[in-house]
């Protein structure tokens, strides 16, 4: 079977979903999911530069169709497996 492919809202490549974070937004604060997490996602590559990308143009706002904050998180969980894919 394909592995489905996603499009990051960062950078807005498409990637198979593997490569990608998932993003849930709940109650308004967006955290990273766990595959097959119910809910509203989106994808964002595991790179710091498309989490800053989404950011700077309100892709998250976009995504999940309103005013989100960004939990720390998410941005740890990039940080971290950017980190891994460059060892
Ligand atoms: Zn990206």
């Amino acid at each position: 079977m394909a592995t489905p492919q996603r499009t990051c809202i960062g950078c807005r490549r498409r990637r198979p979903q593997s490569d990608l974070v998932r993003l849930v937004a709940d109650h308004g604060r967006v955290r990273t999911a766990r595959r097959g997490a119910p809910g509203r996602g989106a994808y964002l590559c595991a790179d710091v530069a498309c989490l800053e990308a989404a950011d700077g143009r309100h892709a998250f706002a976009r995504a999940f169709r309103g005013p989100v904050t960004l939990d720390a998180s998410v941005r740890e969980a990039v940080a971290q497996r950017d980190e891994d894919e460059r060892r």
